[in-house]
């Protein structure tokens, strides 16, 4: 290998790449991200192009996806991975990003953290991880949302929109109908309180477009502290295409450049990485497993907030749910209650069989008192597939699919969450739908750390058969359960990072 240009390669700029980069960085070793993406569009256009796009597309255009994925801003995010990645859906919605900060752009930053039995299966211990959270928790803000005004730990919080401190208020007053059923404020990456080139969440509601503020943690964020530093250096727009092995690693970028380091890190989310490892691993016929979560959306009418003005409140998640649905320690399902009254109005009208004018009366006469349920089973209920394309032989398609008996558990899960909305004072509206696989954008589970053969990883998610590539991303997750996915591939991605700048720096005595 000629002088490498870097300790470590870093491929992407999601919350992944970022959470590997800050301890390498600290450790002293020198890292080289590349982004397939570049800070083009990103905060500078205004709320109105944000909102409805620079020519009015998003009063035209409705696919019948969530409202968030329709917003001119997160399809910005998503169409050049439909694009360019060589990776299409089956029954699957691939859901990725080439843009710099990844899915951090449009996520939910809804948080969830995992306990001892959720990773007993894993090949690492719980102390570690936790640990990890909490390098992550203290770099990224979290704020508690809950209906008081100082959290646990003596942070302040977010207050809750009245429709949902309302049922809130009533889940607290009656005890559930399944006594394994939970409701509890939101915990959302969120500031509450400014600090450093970001301010606090100013409760506007629209939080769906963007924060232009920057209370939402975005991946993005974090690029500024590491390009501070002399060892951290940031190439935009270099899509990485190849990886070859030679005395260490190349990587191939799609303008023709090449890059080399003794160790590659791979954080370019799960569809992406697996792109980039498709010549790389035997895929067969089945294809390389993919974990997601089979998602339910429901939504609900509190008859005591009819006419009710909302109240100020940032519009992502304000309740979080969890129910058991059988013995084993992964069948439970987690979700979020949002209020529909601080979520774009247009594609709630566009379903009502009243035509525009009536529909927006009529929302505007029901927006405060409407919720919605996002209800996410864990990985084991799906059956999805990465492939090789049948034709071309190169290009990967995502067949998506459910586990089998999942459709009878769906239904059982509904009647059995039907009695706890009754007791929260909600009616469940028409309309409760099971979104296509992918939708969700929950990935793990097809490099599993501690698996043997091909398809495996390394507790430190060194990928078996090829010693210096690493990966970071959601991979490597040996499975997925129904929880927010996302602070556990950052608390994961710290953990094998911090091992990495140790082990490193031990070979290097
Ligand atoms: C609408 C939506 C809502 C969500 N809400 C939540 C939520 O509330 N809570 C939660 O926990 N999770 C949520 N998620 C999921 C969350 O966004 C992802 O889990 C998270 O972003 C994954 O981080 P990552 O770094 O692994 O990948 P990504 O965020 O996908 O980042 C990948 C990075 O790699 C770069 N890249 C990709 N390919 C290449 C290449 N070939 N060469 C160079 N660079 C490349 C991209 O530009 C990008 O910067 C949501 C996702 C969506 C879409």
């Amino acid at each position: 290998m000629t002088e490498p240009d870097a300790d470590f390669i870093i491929i992407g700029s999601g919350p992944a790449g970022v959470s590997a980069a800050l301890p390498l960085i600290a450790a002293g070793r020198r890292v080289l991200m590349l982004d397939s993406g570049d800070d083009a569009g990103s905060q500078e256009e205004s709320r109105s192009v944000r909102v409805l796009g620079s020519n009015l597309e998003s009063l035209r255009t409705d696919d019948g996806s969530s409202p968030k994925l329709q917003t001119p801003a997160a399809r910005g995010i998503l169409e050049p991975f439909r694009h360019q990645s060589g990776i299409t859906g089956d029954g699957f919605i691939p859901i990725g990003s080439l843009a710099r900060g990844g899915l951090s752009n449009i996520w939910g930053a809804q948080i969830s953290y995992l306990d001892a039995e959720d990773i007993a299966d894993w090949p690492i211990d719980i102390a570690s991880l936790q640990r990890s959270y909490e390098h992550v928790a203290k770099r990224i803000g979290i704020s508690r949302n809950a209906d008081v005004t100082t959290g646990a730990n003596g942070e302040p919080v977010l207050p809750l929109g009245a429709t949902a401190a309302h049922v809130l208020h009533r889940h607290q007053a009656a005890k559930p109908a399944d006594k394994s059923f939970r409701l509890f404020p939101a915990v959302n990456a969120i500031l509450s309180d400014a600090r450093s080139g970001r301010a606090a969440c100013d409760l506007r509601g629209d939080c769906l477009y963007g924060c232009p503020s920057g209370a939402i943690y975005n991946s993005r964020q974090d690029l500024l502290p590491l390009r501070k530093s002399p060892h951290f250096r940031l190439l935009d727009n270099m899509r990485a295409v190849s990886l070859t092995r030679n005395a260490g690693w190349t990587v191939g970028t799609a303008d023709g450049s090449f890059f080399s380091a003794p160790r590659i890190i791979l954080a370019a989310g799960v569809l992406g990485t697996a792109a980039l490892l498709a010549d790389l691993l035997p895929i067969d016929e089945q294809g390389l497993r993919l974990l997601n979560s089979p998602t339910l959306a429901i939504p609900l009418l509190s008859p005591a907030r009819l006419l009710r003005s909302p109240t100020a409140t940032h519009s992502l998640a304000q309740l979080g749910l969890s129910l058991r649905y059988g013995d084993g320690a992964s069948d439970y399902v987690t979700g979020a209650i949002y209020e529909v009254g601080s979520l774009p109005a247009q594609s709630f009208i566009n379903r009502m069989p009243l035509g525009r004018k009536a529909g927006r009366a009529a929302f505007e006469m029901i927006a405060s008192s409407l919720l919605v349920a996002t209800i996410y089973y864990p990985g084991n209920q799906s059956r999805s597939y990465i492939g090789r394309d049948a034709t071309t032989k190169k290009a990967l398609t995502i067949r998506g699919g459910f586990a089998e008996g999942f459709d009878i558990r769906a239904e059982a899960l509904k009647k059995t969450l039907r009695r706890e909305w009754k007791r929260l004072g909600l009616i469940q509206l028409p309309g409760a739908s099971l979104a296509e696989p992918g939708i969700d954008a929950h990935f793990a589970g097809t490099l599993p750390m501690g698996a043997s053969g091909p398809f495996g990883s390394s507790s430190d998610g060194e990928l078996n058969r090829h010693p210096g590539l690493h990966i970071v991303d959601g991979s490597i997750l040996p499975d997925l359960s129904s929880k927010y996915v996302t602070m556990t591939i950052m608390a994961n991605a710290d953990r094998i990072a911090h091992r990495l700048a140790e082990t490193e720096a031990n070979s290097a005595l």
